[in-house]
C-alpha cells in the first residue's frame, strides 16, 4: 500500500485528469505521510463540469422519479458492498478508527442514498380547490445545475446528505468535496458510472475552495449551493451567491452545550454517551457538545465518574479496533488545537485531563494525535468557551439552575445543536422551548431521523436540510392557476 494514489475528477461521466495536470497532495494523518494526490481543479474544470450538467438536466429532470431511484437504490447497493474497504480509505483519508467509518460513516451514506431514493417516490404536490371554478396546483420542479459543496469531517457521510436529495429531485450536480479529504468521493463517482446514472447528472470535481469551491458558487448556471463547512466559510459564500439571487443552504459550525441536571440518571450508557458527545471522532463533528455544563449540586459527583470515564479513552492507531480516537485530520488542524488548548491555559483555564499531543509510536509516530482534553474554570465569555475548536477537548461548566443554565447555554454565537439530560419531562419541555438551537436532544445525543429538519440557528445556519426539507431546497414551488370558464 506504499503506492501513491492518483484520484480524478467526474465530469460527463468519465473519470478524468484536471484540465491542468496541478495536483495536491493528501495526507494520511495517521502517519503523516502523503498517500494520494488529488486534482487542483480550476475554473476550467468547473466550466467543464457545469457544461455537461447543463447538457445533462433537461431529460434527468423528465426521467421518472421511479428510475431516478432504481439508479440511487443501485449506487448504495454497490456502496454497501464495499463497507470494509470504504471504511478503511476514510479512516486513512481521515484518521477516524476504521471502526467509527465503519459503524457510521459508510452506512450512513448508504442510507442517505436508500432515504432519498425511497422518499422521492413518495414526494407529492398539493393542489386547492379555491372555488367551485378555480383550482390551484403547486408544482415542485428541480432547478437545474445544483452545486454541493461539503467538509472533511465526515465525508461521505456529508457528501451523500447533499447529493441525494439534489439527485433525487431531478437536478444535476456539480460536487466538490474536501480536498483533505476526497479519496471515497472518487470511489463513489467511479461506482455511480457503474450504476448507470447518465453522464452529466452527477459531476464531481476537486481541489481547493477558494479556485473550485468558489468557481461553483460563482457560476451563473449554478442555481443552488448547498454548503456544509465553516462559518467563515459559509459567510463568503454568501457574500458570493446572495447577490446572485441564488438558493442558499448553508449548514456551518457550532459550540453545542450538553447540559446535566442533578436528577441526571447516572447509567453507564448515558454517561457513554455524554462522553461519545464531546470526543466521537475526535471531537470533529459539527454537533460535538464542548461545553458541557454540569449543575452544581452534583458537579463533585459527576466530574469524578466524567473523568475517569474520559481516562479510560483510547488515542491509537486508527486501524486498531482498540481506538476510541484516531488522529486529527491534518497538521494545520493538530497546530489549530494545541493553540486552543494553550488559549484555553493563558485564559487562566485548569486543564482536568489531558492536554498534549500524543505520540503513538509505530506506523504512526508522525501522526497527529491529541488527547481528550478537559478543560474546567473558565467563564461564559472566555475564547475557549465561545470559539469553536473542533477537536477532543471540552470545557466544563457549572451551573446553579435552570436560568443559568439557559442564559450559559445560549451565550454563543452559535445554535446547531444542545442536549439535555435530565428526568423531569417537564424540565425538558421548558427548556428546549427557550434553547436557541436547531437541534435538541434530551437524554440522548446524535440520534437522527432521516425524516426531521436538521440545520442550525444564527452562526451556525441558514436553510434547513434532512427529509422534505431538503427537496423542497431542492425544487421550486410554481403556482398554477386554473379557472374554469
Ligand atoms: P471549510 O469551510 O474550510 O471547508 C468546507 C468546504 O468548503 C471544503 O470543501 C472547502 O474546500 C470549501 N471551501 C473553502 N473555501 C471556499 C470558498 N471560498 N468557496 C467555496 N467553497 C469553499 O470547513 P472544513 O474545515 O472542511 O470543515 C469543518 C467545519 O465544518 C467546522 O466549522 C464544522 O463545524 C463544520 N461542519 C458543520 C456541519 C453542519 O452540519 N452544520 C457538519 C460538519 C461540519
Amino acid at each position: 500500500m506504499s503506492e501513491t494514489i492518483q484520484l480524478a475528477n467526474l465530469i460527463d461521466g468519465r473519470i478524468v485528469p484536471p484540465v491542468l495536470d496541478r495536483w495536491l497532495d493528501v495526507f494520511e494523518p495517521a502517519t503523516g505521510k502523503v498517500f494520494a494526490r488529488c486534482p487542483a481543479s480550476t475554473k476550467n474544470d468547473v466550466e467543464a463540469a457545469v457544461e455537461a450538467a447543463q447538457r445533462a438536466a433537461p431529460a434527468w429532470a423528465e426521467t421518472a422519479p421511479d428510475e431516478r431511484s432504481r439508479l440511487m437504490l443501485r449506487l448504495a447497493d454497490l456502496l454497501e458492498q464495499e463497507l470494509d474497504s470504504l471504511a478503511e480509505l476514510e479512516s486513512r483519508d481521515n484518521g477516524k478508527p476504521v471502526a467509527v467509518a465503519r459503524r457510521i460513516d459508510i452506512p450512513r451514506a448508504v442510507s442517505n442514498l436508500r432515504f432519498f431514493a425511497a422518499a422521492i417516490t413518495q414526494w407529492s404536490s398539493e393542489a386547492h380547490l379555491t372555488n367551485a371554478r378555480t383550482l390551484n396546483i403547486t408544482l415542485r420542479q428541480p432547478l437545474g445545475v445544483v452545486g454541493c459543496i461539503s467538509p472533511w469531517n465526515l465525508p461521505l457521510y456529508l457528501f451523500t446528505w447533499k447529493i441525494a436529495p439534489a439527485l433525487a429531485a431531478g437536478n444535476t450536480v456539480v460536487a466538490k468535496p474536501s480536498e483533505i479529504t476526497p479519496c471515497t468521493a472518487v470511489r463513489l463517482a467511479e461506482l455511480s458510472i457503474t450504476a448507470g446514472f447518465p453522464p452529466g447528472v452527477l459531476n464531481i470535481v476537486h481541489g481547493e475552495g477558494p479556485a473550485v469551491g468558489q468557481a461553483i458558487v460563482e457560476h451563473r448556471q449554478v442555481k443552488a449551493v448547498s454548503f456544509t463547512g465553516s462559518t467563515r466559510t459559509g459567510a463568503a459564500i454568501a457574500t458570493t451567491a446572495a447577490p446572485m439571487f441564488k438558493k442558499l443552504s448553508l449548514e456551518m459550525g457550532g459550540k453545542n452545550p450538553a447540559i446535566v441536571f442533578d436528577d441526571f440518571d447516572f447509567s453507564e450508557t448515558n454517561l457513554a454517551t455524554i462522553v461519545r458527545s464531546g470526543f466521537a471522532n475526535q471531537g470533529e463533528i459539527c454537533l460535538c457538545g464542548s461545553r458541557l455544563l454540569v449543575q452544581r449540586s452534583i458537579l463533585d459527583v459527576f466530574r469524578e465518574r466524567y473523568l475517569a470515564a474520559v481516562k479510560a479513552l483510547r488515542v491509537g492507531d486508527p486501524r486498531d479496533p482498540s481506538s476510541d480516537l484516531g488522529a486529527l485530520v491534518s497538521k494545520a488542524h493538530h497546530e489549530k488545537v494545541m493553540a486552543a488548548i494553550q488559549t484555553a491555559r493563558n485564559e487562566g483555564g485548569r486543564i482536568a485531563i489531558g492536554g498534549n499531543s500524543v505520540h503513538v509510536g509505530g506506523r504512526c509516530a508522525d501522526g497527529w494525535f491529541v488527547a481528550p482534553t478537559v478543560i474546567e474554570g473558565l467563564d461564559s465569555r472566555s475564547r475557549t468557551n465561545q470559539e469553536e475548536i473542533f477537536g477532543p477537548v471540552v470545557s466544563l461548566i457549572p451551573f446553579d439552575d435552570e436560568a443559568d443554565a439557559i442564559r450559559i447555554a445560549n451565550d454563543t454565537d452559535y445554535g446547531l445543536a444542545a442536549s439535555l439530560w435530565t428526568r423531569d419531562l417537564g424540565r425538558a419541555q421548558r427548556m428546549s422551548a427557550r434553547l436557541d438551537f436547531g437541534i435538541v436532544w434530551i437524554n440522548c445525543w446524535m440520534s437522527r431521523d432521516l425524516r426531521t429538519p436538521f440545520g442550525g440557528v444564527k452562526n451556525s445556519g441558514v436553510g434547513r436540510e434532512g427529509g422534505s426539507d431538503a427537496l423542497r431546497f431542492f425544487t421550486e414551488a410554481r403556482n398554477i392557476c386554473v379557472e374554469n370558464g
